[in-house]
């Protein structure tokens, strides 16, 4: 019998060229970077997780079943694909949060880290709001990428500076429903379909 990669399995998986990370790796993975933060936040008496959406939202999903500690979930909504430093202000951000962070630690939840210019720029905006600590967390950083800000404090994967679809992650808005995280194939990008 001829044994196929869990990936396989899914209906869009004939799109990609490449397989970056597996949905075994990234189930495992996920778990374990929920052990690493169940133990980071040990000693708090609760956690305020932020999902930046849509892209984190499998992501953070499957990652918060993986923290054993008391939380509370919200999300941001960050419309800017790139963005610099000054590209959010606090009271933007605070409009789409239902959830007052003053006080509070915080762990905020992205994707991917490319550049860093979007994260730096929800984290500058993050801590006007004065939470009482804030940490990042995101699935992928991309090697040799780095343009600003530190990188995130737990990281799923370090990968290679490739444009990456599925697990969240999309293409126009489509793959996000992938198991795994791979490169779509070229002639697949942008189909007269789409527009
Ligand atoms: P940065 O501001 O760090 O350059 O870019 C981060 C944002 O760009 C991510 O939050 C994500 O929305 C988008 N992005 C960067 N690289 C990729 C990628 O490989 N695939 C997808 N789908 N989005 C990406
Ligand atoms: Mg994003």
């Amino acid at each position: 019998m001829l044994l196929l990669p869990p990936c396989l399995f899914f209906m869009f998986e004939d799109d990609l060229s490449s397989v970056v990370v597996s949905e075994l790796d990234l189930r495992e993975r996920v778990t374990s970077l929920g052990a690493e933060i169940s133990e980071a936040y040990a000693s708090i008496p609760e956690l305020t997780v932020l999902c930046v959406t849509n892209g984190a939202v499998v992501f953070a999903a499957d990652l918060i079943r993986s923290i054993h500690l008391s939380l509370r979930l919200d999300c941001i909504s960050v419309t800017n694909y790139h963005c610099d430093e000054a590209g959010f202000t606090p009271q933007e951000l605070a409009g789409s949060l239902r959830l007052d962070i003053q006080g509070r630690h915080v762990l905020l939840i992205d994707d991917v880290v490319d550049t860093g210019r979007t994260l730096r720029g929800i984290v500058s905006a993050l801590e006007g709001l004065k939470p009482r600590s804030l940490k990042t967390c995101v699935l992928l950083s991309k090697e040799g990428r780095r343009e600003v800000g530190e990188d995130a404090d737990f990281i799923g994967f370090t990968i290679p500076d490739l444009f990456v679809v599925g697990y969240g992650l999309d293409f126009a808005e489509r793959y996000r429903n992938l198991s795994c995280v791979g490169v779509l194939r070229p002639d697949l990008q942008n189909p007269p379909a789409w527009q």
